[in-house]
């Protein structure tokens, strides 16, 4: 079998897994009810019920900018402010997207090692200005598993929330890679949101293995009213809802999802132990998700984007970021790792 040189660039890099794929064929019949109102959009909304152990109110959208954005805009107004990290997908990856949608609510960056927000550093930033000329916080938005592939705990968590509950700030979770954080802790889906003090959540099954679509689900279901006609108003509501939703109902029943989050986190292990020996090669942050992060000499970076393998550098700093999904093979890594150690050679001229 042939090389994949992208295999490491991206989870969106990743097709859609055999789970979602064959549950798509399967709700590929005749005619159903638009909109959402098809029996693989009720499924889908029961299965997260059991799964989180409550009755959430769940919206789908077509990606995770418009989750978060949306999910933000039923906390926030235009005067509010949002603390969250400052490398946050909100932050930095999402074109002023939530901004505009809660009508311009500025979002407070707040560092912190490993992508994860401290409660000293947020309670920081939410105390440095409280007066009338500077935009009220009213948010956290914390990302589980976080852009840096860690993973809030639910102490951890515990603490965020009750921080946020003294200083007046709802809570929200960037869900992108929920799963993978599920499996990797151990605790449950409960456990690491509504029990730990989380109001709504966007959740990703996208990088895990399907096509398209993100739930915003709400914990605390007054927060979701007239939350329907903020999706269509803001042209998220898919008319045939069912290719997204049955793909969902394919990853959540039987909790398969939980199966293929494993897999992809159990790559990202072999991946950080398959390089981790060579000389010469820093591994960055505990591996807790499906993310391997390393430091590259940048002559090493240019031989093996040079051999053809793709991935990306953490913007300004260069650090080199590997993600693993489903689809990376073992076969994938161990090419990897061979190319790297030669390139480490080749780098340093024997
Ligand atoms: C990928 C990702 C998203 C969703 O991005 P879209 O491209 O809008 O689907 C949101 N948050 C995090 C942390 C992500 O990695």
């Amino acid at each position: 079998m042939s090389v994949d040189y992208n295999a490491f660039a991206s989870d969106n890099g990743a097709g859609i897994c055999p789970d979602a794929w064959s549950a798509l064929e399967e709700a590929n019949t005749a005619h159903a009810p638009s909109y959402g109102d098809d029996a693989y959009t009720d499924t889908a909304c029961g299965y997260l019920r059991e799964i989180f152990e409550a009755d959430v109110d769940v919206f789908f959208v077509f990606n995770g900018t418009a989750a978060n954005a949306l999910a933000l805009s039923a906390l926030c107004q235009g005067h509010h402010a949002v603390v969250a990290h400052e490398k946050a997908h909100i932050v930095t990856d999402e074109c002023g997207a939530p901004e505009f949608f809660t009508g311009g609510s500025k979002i407070l960056g707040c560092p912190g090692e490993g992508a994860k927000l401290s409660s000293p550093e947020v309670e920081r930033v939410v105390k440095q200005r409280r007066d009338l000329h500077f935009p009220k916080p009213r948010a956290l938005s914390l990302t589980q598993a976080t852009e840096f592939g860690t993973i809030y705990d639910v102490e951890e968590l515990k603490e965020l929330t009750a921080c946020a509950r003294i200083h007046g700030l709802r809570v929200h979770v960037d869900g992108a890679r929920f799963a993978n954080a599920v499996v990797s802790s151990g605790a449950t889906p409960a456990d690491l949101t509504w029990r730990a003090g989380v109001d709504v959540m966007s959740f990703g099954l996208t990088k895990l293995g399907t096509g398209v679509g993100e739930a915003v689900i709400f914990f605390d279901r007054a927060l979701a009213d007239e939350f329907d006609y903020r999706c269509k108003h803001a042209g998220q509501l898919a008319s045939k809802m069912r290719f997204i939703t049955s793909a969902w109902c394919g990853l959540l029943r039987e909790d398969r999802w939980r199966g293929v989050a494993r897999q992809a986190n159990d790559r990202a292990q072999s991946l950080r132990q398959s390089i981790s020996d060579i000389p010469g090669v820093e591994i960055l942050f505990p591996t807790e998700a499906n993310a391997v992060f390393a430091r590259f000499p940048q002559a090493v970076k240019e031989v093996m984007h040079a051999r053809g393998w793709h991935f990306y550098e953490l913007a300004g700093v260069g650090d080199s970021r590997l993600m693993c999904s489903w689809a990376t093979r073992e076969e994938d890594i161990t090419a990897f790792a061979a190319d790297l150690r030669l390139a480490f050679d080749e780098a340093n001229g024997r």
